[in-house]
């Protein structure tokens, strides 16, 4: 990466319009697109959906495949500084635009984050610098490695390596037969085996790295999960308790130092019991990329984390994000355009709108939907940031939209 700032609104060295680019078009990018055209940038998405949610609102869009070569070679002739919203972009084709343009996060960064056995013995490695490790956990890759799984990582979730999102790829196994027949039915691919975990809660931390090494990090994240995916984030002091938090932040900085990380990064933990009525801190997994738990930024804080990956990106100054307003994000999930009277879809039932005019009533309510032309069950449509001057008001808010839209009460 080079260290002279890409400055917005500028003529590059190309002759053109500051231009960053984004591989994958879906709601991370479009926000990431969002973000730099505010500060002046033109942007370019390579993605193969014509419909894609970053493509409809570029300036330029490459309807490509990722591996590409052509697409590839428009982008960079488009580009200054190419970033990803995914994480499982190949890695082979960042490497390709990486000898080329600057790109962050580098391939190299990505492929630990694409692979959970790599990205756990990164955590591993970690352990000594922040103190926080990994759940115990065997990398399943033969027979062999079957076989000699130690007993007491059961009761435990096997999660494939490669390419699981949203809860998909994991299955919870109990016995040695159940982990075997878990195996059988991933496909034999490649797997770590986790120990199950007393989990009391779950929390995120975002950090930004620029290629000179400076790193912030935002407020920590409490998290709730509906069947595996993202239903709510709450940040505001006292969401974490401030001694986790603290640990979480650290642990968080450490990781991205260690991978000498450039971009946005984020990394999820788990809260546990300790065993002696107090809570330890566990490591999760990473995305080198915003997060959909980071979206209250949008509204509550100076910096996004999209903005700050824009900064990352082109080599801008990376100030200490400030939050100014406590807030909670509610996931809008595809099951909201067809659950109108607490009715379940049919499959013959149109779609309908969920009622936006009642909720933008209510003060706070920040709206964002992705620009996705079919609603389905279980799709990120998009998400409802909540602020307010104090956390009573804000939880207060957020019950009431949660109570129009239908949704389960705040935890
Ligand atoms: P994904 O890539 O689908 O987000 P995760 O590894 O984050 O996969 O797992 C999804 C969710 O499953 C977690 O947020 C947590 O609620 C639960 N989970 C995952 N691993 C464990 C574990 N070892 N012990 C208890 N719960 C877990
Ligand atoms: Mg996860």
């Amino acid at each position: 990466m080079s260290l002279k700032p890409l400055l917005p609104g500028a003529l590059s060295d190309r002759g053109q319009q500051m231009t960053l680019g984004v591989m994958g078009g879906g709601q991370l990018g479009r926000m990431f697109v969002q973000a730099a055209q505010a500060m002046g940038y033109f942007t370019a998405v390579l993605d193969p959906d014509p419909a894609s949610p970053a493509g409809q609102i570029s300036h330029y869009h490459i309807e490509t495949p990722y591996d590409d070569e052509q697409g590839l070679a428009q982008l960079m002739q488009r580009c200054d500084a190419i970033t990803t919203e995914f994480e499982n972009v190949p890695a082979p084709a960042l490497l390709t635009l990486g000898a080329h343009r600057p790109v962050a996060p580098s391939s190299a960064c990505v492929a630990v984050a694409q692979d959970r056995i790599q990205e756990k013995a990164h955590f591993v490695a970690c352990g000594p610098i922040s103190g926080v490790f990994p759940a115990p956990y065997a990398a399943i890759e033969s027979s062999e490695l079957l076989a000699a799984v130690p007993a007491d990582l059961l009761p435990g979730i096997v999660k494939t390596a490669r390419l699981g999102y949203d809860g998909k790829g994991q299955i919870r196994v109990k016995t040695r037969e159940e982990l075997a027949a878990a195996w059988d039915q991933l496909g034999r691919v490649p797997c770590v085996l986790e120990k199950l975990m007393p989990l009391q809660s779950e929390c995120s931390v975002l950090v930004a790295r620029g290629a000179g090494g400076q790193v912030v990090s935002f407020p920590v994240q409490a998290n709730t999960h509906h069947d595996g995916i993202l239903a709510i984030t709450e940040v505001f002091e006292g969401a974490v308790p401030a001694d986790l938090a603290a640990r979480a932040q650290a642990s968080t900085v450490a990781i991205a130092n260690h991978l000498n990380y450039v971009g946005v990064l984020c990394v999820e933990y788990f809260v546990v019991d300790n065993g002696q009525g107090g809570a330890d801190l566990i490591v999760n997994e990473m995305a080198p990329r915003p997060h959909n738990s980071g979206h209250y930024t949008q509204n509550a804080c100076d910096i996004s984390q999209f903005e700050a990956q824009v900064r990352a990106l082109a080599g801008l100054p990376l100030p200490v994000p400030r939050q100014h307003s406590p807030a909670i994000m509610v996931n809008l999930l595809g099951d909201l355009w067809f659950n109108a009277n607490g009715v379940r879809p049919q499959a013959s039932e149109r779609p309908v709108s969920p009622p936006w005019a009642q909720v933008l009533a209510l003060p706070g309510t920040h709206l964002h939907l992705y620009g996705k032309l079919s609603a389905r069950p279980g799709r990120k449509m998009g998400h409802l940031n909540i602020t307010g001057s104090s956390v009573a008001q804000v939880r207060e808010t957020t019950a009431r939209v949660l109570a129009l839209l239908g949704l389960p009460a705040l935890p």
